[in-house]
């Protein structure tokens, strides 16, 4: 019998217990102390070994927008970046928001087979905001989706908002709200403040974001359902959730690493690099912001990868679209402005970036301790690195906001079902037989 084992020797968990981690098929069989050794070994010493990470929010473009990104690329971009599953937004063309279209991007992920694509459902047809796509259908396709969102776009109307919470409730499902009032955005560009008042730019108030949240939580109150607040950018919305959790409502949270690096100043050379949605904010905002994720406010971090052809990126601010590029960056990120910072420690971060994702989602294989019987879902990290971002990627887009500045972090090897798909450093070529 050939003896397909690998060991990855002395590596050091989130606990900070160095191990060796015996890996066979797809599945982790062994780890402990100076184990006897088996099959091919591979040197982890000085690594940090942590649980895949699981994006619960990624823009894969595919299909309808090829040209900003496929899921092949983005999958690609996910495995450097450390992830071993990512959940692909709604907002295609056509739109996620029926079994076929679930379907096909679920079939696309597993052909690339670099990571897990996890469909997201569109709450409503065609992002409209106005009847309820066909959530138990896709439920109960062969995607399983659990995670609805029109993402890119706020599920405004309250009593579609109330029905989808209702509806999702009845098969365990969850709505991820991208919270912002429509009617209080309108050509909003920046964060409102007195630099978008300096800079001529219509500014972007935080009250759309909080008056929608504020909302929702009573909304999931009231109907007794699971609701998710996606990319959470000001300090109000921190308190609001605070609240809300108090109160117990079934409220869970996101932040992304930009909104937990970046501020509006950023802005003031109008280099659409830093066009997003939501707005960069202010360095209270920042702060409140990681406060939020140590104190448990915020459950995870989510990365909004977002990409964008140069034509729609390297343009006139107000011409630009919104969103940036993170799936390379986001551990490097949450090290720098959490690990670094000493306001979290890795076994935080472990649950930020892979067990409470996988949670929300209900990911079976993803999100699990490192232990004998689990998936073999790995990410080796070197800790000690240290690099100035070269925007060097793996995405068909390079609308990347992190190019030059130092980062702490670098992901080693990615392990996605017992298989390299980064080893060193760089991506592995896998052959789909
Ligand atoms: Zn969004």
């Amino acid at each position: 019998m050939v003896d397909n084992r690998v060991t990855f020797r002395n590596t050091t968990i989130s606990s900070g217990d160095v191990v060796d981690i015996v890996v066979s098929g797809n599945s982790i069989i062994e780890i402990g102390p100076e184990l006897v050794s088996k099959g091919t070994e591979i040197d982890c010493s000085g690594l940090l070994a942590l649980q895949g990470f699981v994006d619960l929010h990624t823009h894969l473009r595919e299909p309808g927008f090829e040209q900003s990104e496929t899921i092949l690329t983005g999958s690609k971009a996910a495995a450097m970046g450390g992830f071993t599953a990512v959940h692909a937004m709604a907002n295609t063309s056509p739109v996620a928001d029926n079994a076929a279209v679930v379907e096909q991007v679920f079939a696309l992920g597993e052909a690339a087979g670099y990571v897990y694509v996890q469909p997201v459902g569109a709450v409503t047809k065609n992002l409209e905001g106005k009847a309820l796509a066909d959530l138990l259908k896709m439920n109960q396709s062969r995607a399983q989706v659990t995670v609805f969102s029109d993402d890119g776009k706020c599920v405004s109307d309250s009593l579609i908002m109330r029905r989808a919470l209702e509806y999702v409730k009845a098969f365990g499902g969850v709505v991820a709200q991208h919270a912002q009032d429509p009617a209080l955005t309108i050509d909003a560009q920046m964060n409102e403040s007195t630099l978008a008042f300096e800079l001529g730019l219509t500014g972007w108030p935080s009250v759309a974001e909080e008056a929608i949240i504020a909302r929702d939580v009573l909304l999931a109150e009231h109907v007794g359902s699971r609701l998710h607040i996606c990319h959470v950018s000001t300090a109000g919305s921190v308190e609001i959730i605070r609240w809300a959790k108090e109160r117990g409502i079934n409220v869970t949270a996101e932040v992304t690493p930009h909104h937990l690096l970046l501020t509006e100043d950023l802005v003031k050379d109008y280099n659409p690099v830093y066009k997003v949605n939501p707005p960069l904010r202010s360095n209270a905002d920042v702060v409140a912001l990681r406060a939020a994720v140590a104190d448990g406010t915020i459950d995870i971090i989510a990365t909004d990868h977002a990409p964008h052809t140069a034509d729609n990126k390297d343009c006139e601010w107000g011409q630009a679209a919104f969103g940036m590029i993170g799936l390379e960056t986001a551990v490097s990120v949450a090290q720098t402005t959490l690990i670094d910072t000493g306001l979290i420690d890795w076994v935080r971060l472990e649950q930020l970036l892979s067990t409470n994702p996988a949670k929300i989602s209900g990911l079976q294989r993803h999100g699990r301790a490192l232990q004998a019987g689990n998936a073999a879902n790995i990410t080796f990290i070197d800790s000690k690195a240290q690099s100035k971002v070269s925007g060097t990627t793996q995405s068909k887009s390079s609308n990347n906001p992190y190019v030059g500045i130092e980062l702490s972090g670098a992901v080693v090897h990615t392990v996605f079902e017992g298989i390299f798909t980064v080893k060193d450093g760089r991506i592995q070529e896998l052959t789909n037989a």
